[in-house]
């Protein structure tokens, strides 16, 4: 079972919040009030006392997520001795991708349950599955990307930027349906600051791939307020047309523009 959790093809957080999941290690309101007198045991959604089976198994708001979803028999594989009995029966019985589905809503709903508990936040039950559906979705394509493009994302050849700079890697690849779009950022010293994937419905041409990443990464340092990045892509047409600025005519040059200006 750890290593069905380990070896899961998922980000790495989701991974994390499975272990932290079997091993009933949440910070669910039970935990919470045994540790300290900060807050009762109080179920948010509900006024039961929040352990991490009822968050997750029985709670009604969780039940209506869960039937909202694809995924209702293995919430229905709940154990009541506890999660970890749980999540083994899970990985016994599911494949790799259903195991990884169930997880990614799983951790779906421990974000859920953070943001109304924290901020008073809260999706409808649909928009939930939609969005932890969307996530995983996004995330395959990516790695999907990864394999199909000609090499790594980082080449071996990969050179720091200069001192104060973050360096921005972007690739872009044909998937199913459109194009998938990878970033990989990483500063000065060559350590890795953010990772991104995501997949657009439209065009199928590489090139365009690899600028549509190129702004998808720098829309990314500017939302994280990363400071000054340098792009390197490993489409060469495209970096010789960034580099010359003149192409503004061809669908891509319209991207191109977009840095240039
Ligand atoms: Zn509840």
């Amino acid at each position: 079972m750890w290593k069905t959790i380990w070896s899961m093809k998922t980000p790495p957080k989701v991974r994390h919040f499975m272990w932290r999941f079997a091993r009933v290690s949440l910070a669910t309101g039970d935990q919470v009030s045994m540790r300290s007198e900060r807050r009762g045991d109080d179920c948010p959604f509900c006024n039961l006392r929040e352990t991490q089976v009822h968050l997750f198994g029985e709670c009604s708001w969780v039940c209506r997520i869960w039937r909202a979803s694809t995924l209702a028999k293995w919430f229905e594989m709940r154990d009541d001795r506890g999660c970890l009995e749980w999540v083994a029966r899970v990985a016994q019985t599911a494949t790799a991708d259903e195991f990884a589905d169930w997880s990614v809503l799983l951790w779906f709903l421990w974000k859920e349950r953070n943001a109304h508990l924290f901020n008073g936040a809260k999706l409808a039950e649909e928009e939930i599955v939609v969005r932890a559906q969307a996530y995983l979705d996004d995330y395959r394509q990516y790695e999907e990307t990864l394999e199909n493009s000609p090499g790594p994302v980082m080449a071996k050849t990969w050179q720091r930027p200069a001192m104060g700079k973050i360096k921005v890697n972007v690739d872009a690849g044909v998937v199913d349906g459109g194009l998938g779009l990878g970033v990989v950022i990483r500063d000065d010293r060559g350590r890795f600051v953010l990772a991104a994937a995501k997949r657009v419905r439209y065009g199928r041409d590489p090139e365009l791939g690899e600028a549509l990443a190129g702004e998808f990464g720098l829309l990314l340092v500017r939302q994280h307020h990363l400071g000054s990045p340098v792009l390197e892509t490993d489409c060469l047409t495209l970096a010789g047309k960034l580099s010359t600025a003149r192409e503004v005519h061809t669908e891509v040059g319209l991207y191109v523009e977009v840095y240039v200006s």
